[in-house]
């Protein structure tokens, strides 16, 4: 694929290659999975909000400690800013952090009664929790294909690819539901998290040893 050849794909021919990115990236990662150690709904949206401008390695570090101590929403709501400041502090960002974990823990209390909803739109309206948390806690924790997460990776690869032009999450997520089957809306996002960390680097993009060389116009090969 040439990326004169990708200007003038067509959205079916695009799609198709979609597809076939989908295929090969799934045969290379078999076990391509949400890397936030979680049991439940509630310790995956924590992890998640503590992720932001951090690794999934550091936050699963912290986690551990941090959900024995904060077991439900109602823990979340009454801890002490302090403490819990200390406890995620190596997460970065972590007064902010900690203010929503509070606020979100009072806001599931008291409109939720302690749990996690199930929506795009009552996700969204809880406190540090934005499209891309919402995404990854409907897709992973409760198995629905509403949104398509987009990371650094997924935006970096997605470009690469020619799938999107955009740079915007939220754009880049419309042009790609557009093309990735919704029943592997969520899959997708774990593929190319993998893809990009191991091969298609931001910097030295491994494309000699890369299995979607053929399909992507990137291609430094
Ligand atoms: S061919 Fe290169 S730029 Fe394209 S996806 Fe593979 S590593 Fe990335």
């Amino acid at each position: 694929m040439t990326p004169s050849r990708a200007r003038r794909e067509s959205k079916r021919a695009r799609k198709r290659r979609t597809n076939e990115i989908l295929e090969r990236l799934a045969e290379e990662y078999p076990n391509a999975r949400c890397a936030l150690a979680h049991r439940s709904p509630l310790e995956l949206l924590v992890a998640t909000i503590l992720s932001a401008q951090c690794t999934d390695k550091r936050v699963n570090e912290v986690t551990p400690n941090l959900f024995a101590r904060y077991p439900d929403a109602e823990a979340y709501a009454s801890a002490s800013a302090d403490e819990l400041e200390e406890m995620i502090r190596s997460t970065g960002f972590f007064r902010n952090k900690a203010r929503s974990l509070r606020g979100l823990g009072q806001a599931l209390v008291e409109s939720h009664a302690g749990k996690v909803p199930k929506t795009m739109a009552e996700l969204v309206a809880l406190p540090g929790v934005g499209r891309k948390t919402a995404n990854v806690v409907l897709g992973n924790a409760f198995g629905i294909d509403e949104g398509i997460v987009v990371d650094t990776h997924v935006g970096r690869l997605s470009r690469r690819l020619a799938l999107t032009a955009e740079k915007d999450p939220v754009r880049v997520e419309k042009d790609l539901v557009e093309l990735v089957p919704r029943s592997h809306w969520t899959l997708w996002a774990h593929l190319l998290i993998d893809h990009g960390r191991r091969v298609c680097k931001a910097r030295r993009p491994e494309c000699a040893a890369c299995v979607l060389a053929t399909l992507c116009p990137s291609a430094e090969i």
